[in-house]
């Protein structure tokens, strides 16, 4: 159909596993966008990974920001190599992505899809008691990659990692949550710190949570919890969760506890968003590169497939949400038969037996 909105995206499978599935992915994006038929999608591939980089000695072109500029959206599968410090791989693109197109909110949903087993007996008998999204801080804290080294090869080595808060980035950051929360039946928001010990950035975190708080006091209700406290509360209390904001380092280890209480790694998505829409925002499932399952063909896809439809749901500002439900049920719909489950989730399927089973279910649910 000509009249059907182009949607361009800039891909960048990266390495290992991160080929397969984004491949995986374009795959069903493009089978959805031909059910449809009112959008379609148009890739450009950059070939930035470990493996380029040690080949050639850098991962993305010095024009970078600018190349990407010209799209509507990233979908990025994984960076990282055994043969690359990560954080050379991460600091060499992953953090400047995120920092330079203003992604400062990462949200990761969280619950139990349909044929997933978590490792929770608790869990296994009420799924639906797991029900988050975790709304991380992307921008600053202790990822802000301030500090130094010195006396570095002696053994007096010295090194400091400054973690940086700023109020602009606490209260922006407090703002989504809160307004995400809003936009939920539960309308529930959780806080996470660690005050008690960290007297500086931490403390100024709480004091404006409290501030924007006032505003939706009525509206969502909100409490806090020390990091510490809140990864027992995850596991004992699951059912008492719904939204949960928290610094970069903070959110970053409480989603992959998230992840692996919904039954693996394989399955949990990531939206690197700039809510002010002026750069595009960027879609990658949570897990890394896997070069234990590298080239074997046996990668879950469907952290990748959920990734896409928070993309689809981000591109349609509002318009396509009905059309990333019926994504989700689709998937859904493959999780849930034994036949097509890959190996982390107890099957033997492989990444394009579960592409193709999606694909078909795209044609009977969307
Ligand atoms: P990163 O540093 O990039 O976060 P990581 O070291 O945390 O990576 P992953 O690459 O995510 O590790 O892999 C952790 C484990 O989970 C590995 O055993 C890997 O095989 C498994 N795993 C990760 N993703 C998948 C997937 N999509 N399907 C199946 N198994 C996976
Ligand atoms: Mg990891």
């Amino acid at each position: 159909m000509s009249s059907a909105t182009l949607f361009k995206i800039a891909a960048i499978p990266g390495d290992g596993i991160g080929v397969d599935i984004t491949e995986a992915a374009k795959q069903v994006l493009d089978k959805l966008a031909e059910v449809n038929g009112t959008f379609r999608f148009e890739y450009t591939t950059f070939d930035w990974s470990s493996k380029a980089y040690k080949a050639r000695g850098w991962y993305m072109q010095d024009d970078w920001e600018a190349q990407l500029k010209t799209h509507d959206a990233i979908y990025f599968g994984a960076v990282g190599w055994p043969d690359v410090p990560d954080h050379i791989s991460l600091w060499q693109m992953i953090l400047p992505i995120r920092q330079v197109m203003n992604q400062y909110v990462n949200v990761r949903p969280t619950r139990i899809l349909r044929g997933t087993t978590p490792p929770l007996a608790q869990l296994q008998k009420t799924p639906q008691d797991l029900d988050w999204i975790i709304i991380r801080e992307n921008s600053e804290g202790e990822y802000a990659g301030q500090g130094g080294t010195t006396h570095g090869h002696t053994a007096n080595a010295i090194a400091t990692e400054v973690a940086i808060f700023t109020r602009v980035g606490i209260e922006r950051i407090t703002r989504f949550a809160f307004e995400t929360a809003k936009s939920r039946p539960r309308k529930k928001l959780t806080m996470v710190t660690k005050s008690n010990a960290q007297r500086h950035g931490m403390v100024l975190w709480d004091k404006v949570f409290f501030e924007v708080a006032k505003e939706y006091d009525g509206v969502v209700e909100y409490d806090k919890m020390l990091v510490d406290a809140m990864t027992v509360r995850m596991v004992d209390h699951p059912e008492s969760m719904d939204c949960i904001v928290a610094t970069n380092l903070h959110a970053d280890i409480l989603s992959d506890l998230a992840a692996a209480l919904a039954g693996s790694i394989g399955i949990a998505p990531s939206s690197n968003l700039d809510p002010t829409r002026s750069c595009p925002s960027m879609f990658e499932p949570i897990h890394g590169s896997a070069p234990d399952i590298a080239g074997k063909g046996i990668a879950n896809p469907v952290g990748a497939f959920w990734s896409a439809a928070e993309m689809v749901r981000w591109l349609g500002k509002g318009e396509l949400d009905a059309v990333a439900d019926q994504f989700m049920e689709a998937i859904e719909n493959v999780t849930g038969k034994p036949d097509t489950r890959t190996r982390d989730m107890g099957g033997s399927a492989n990444t394009m037996q579960v592409t193709e089973a999606v694909c078909r279910e795209i044609e009977n649910v969307c």
